[in-house]
């Protein structure tokens, strides 16, 4: 049987699905393969591991219904039509679990970073401005004992919210739709209403799955109803904020500063004022990009080819109502 894999993952991966006699093709590019072109190579593939975020839409669904399994490389799976994949009989699975502390780690350091203007600072090093000790101008703010809100405290935000306490014993509030309290005893969390994060919070941060409801949820009224100190961080998806309401909340000091890994879109342009905020830290997502999780990720996407290849559950299914088709 052959998999596709339809960007390159690290060779332990690709040498565990050659070890269970899986056939392997690679696109080693680093792009995205236009989708023509990737319906084209999953022809005679029976499986395909979908590295990055390509739109897999109804319309691919209905020109390779052919395929037993598709592993996706990431948590998020906004990009994939689950009922088109599920009604074409195709198990969808992701890589939940394998990149939280990683993913965690930048909006850690993107809270300090934003906290501290760190990058703002980096720039002027690098552009070789003469700044010298200056005990008013610039200044940060701390984190020590604030209130961090988790709008999604599940593994990307409980891990985020262990390093905010141990750290700064900042105390955790969070906004979920159903509560969860094995993370309220570990980090002696407080549910609240999405109004109330927004207006308890000095920082919050995203870490919802982008869907209808998320979408655009940190828009123009968000931004008004949280403190003028807050800060406000994103690593789930650029769709979760609306990137000019944010931009017109900075400027209009509604809220201090925020930290992104994902902008809307992706890459950012050159010309987003964003970029010239001395509060504002951005990223070009990289949330995952260790070895490790990388390596956990591909490995973790292969075993789910695997176990469909051999008849079994694929551990990390998102459509599970497709095995009781
Ligand atoms: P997770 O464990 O599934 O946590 C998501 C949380 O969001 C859950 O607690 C869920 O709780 C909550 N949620 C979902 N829909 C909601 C809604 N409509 N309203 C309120 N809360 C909602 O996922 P994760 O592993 O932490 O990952 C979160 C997201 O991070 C992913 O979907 C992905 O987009 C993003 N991500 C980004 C990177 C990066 O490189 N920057 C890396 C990994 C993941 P309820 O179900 O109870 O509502």
């Amino acid at each position: 049987m052959k998999v596709f894999i339809a960007r390159n993952i690290p060779e332990k991966a690709i040498e565990q699905l050659k070890e269970k006699g899986l056939e392997v093709s690679i696109n080693r590019s680093r792009k995205h393969l236009p989708q023509e072109q990737l319906i084209a190579q999953c022809q005679d593939s029976h499986f395909l591991i979908l590295v990055g975020n390509a739109k897999l839409d109804s319309y691919f669904f209905e020109k390779c219904a052919h395929l037993k399994g598709i592993a996706l490389t990431t948590v998020g799976f906004d990009h994939v039509d689950l009922a088109a994949a599920t009604k074409a009989g195709i198990p969808v699975s992701n890589t939940a679990g394998s990149l939280r502390k990683t993913t965690a780690d930048i909006a850690f350091l993107l809270m300090i970073a934003v906290s501290r203007k760190a990058f703002f600072y980096a720039k002027e090093v690098r552009e070789k401005q003469k700044r010298s000790f200056d005990f008013m101008q610039d200044l940060g703010i701390e984190l020590e004992k604030k209130t961090l809100g988790i709008y999604g405290l599940g593994d990307i935000g409980l891990e985020l919210a262990k390093m905010a306490k141990a750290a700064y014993g900042m105390k955790i509030i969070y906004h979920n739709r159903t509560k969860n309290e094995e993370a309220e005893k570990l980090v002696d969390a407080n549910y609240v209403s999405f109004d109330d994060l927004l207006a308890q919070s000095d920082v919050v941060s995203a870490h919802v799955n982008l869907s209808p409801e998320t979408k655009y949820k940190f828009s123009k009224d968000a931004f008004k109803k949280m403190k003028n100190s807050a800060i406000f961080i994103n690593t789930a998806r650029g769709k979760i904020h609306q990137e000019e309401d944010l931009i017109v909340a900075l400027q209009q000091g509604e809220i201090w500063g925020a930290g992104l890994d994902v902008t809307d879109p992706e890459p950012i342009s050159p010309e987003n004022p964003l970029l010239e905020m001395p509060t504002v830290c951005i990223l070009p997502h990289i949330g995952s990009a260790t070895v490790e999780a990388r390596t956990k990720m591909a490995v973790m996407a292969a075993n789910n080819i695997i176990c469909a290849k051999t008849g079994l559950e694929m551990p990390q299914v998102i459509n599970k109502e497709v095995y009781k088709k």
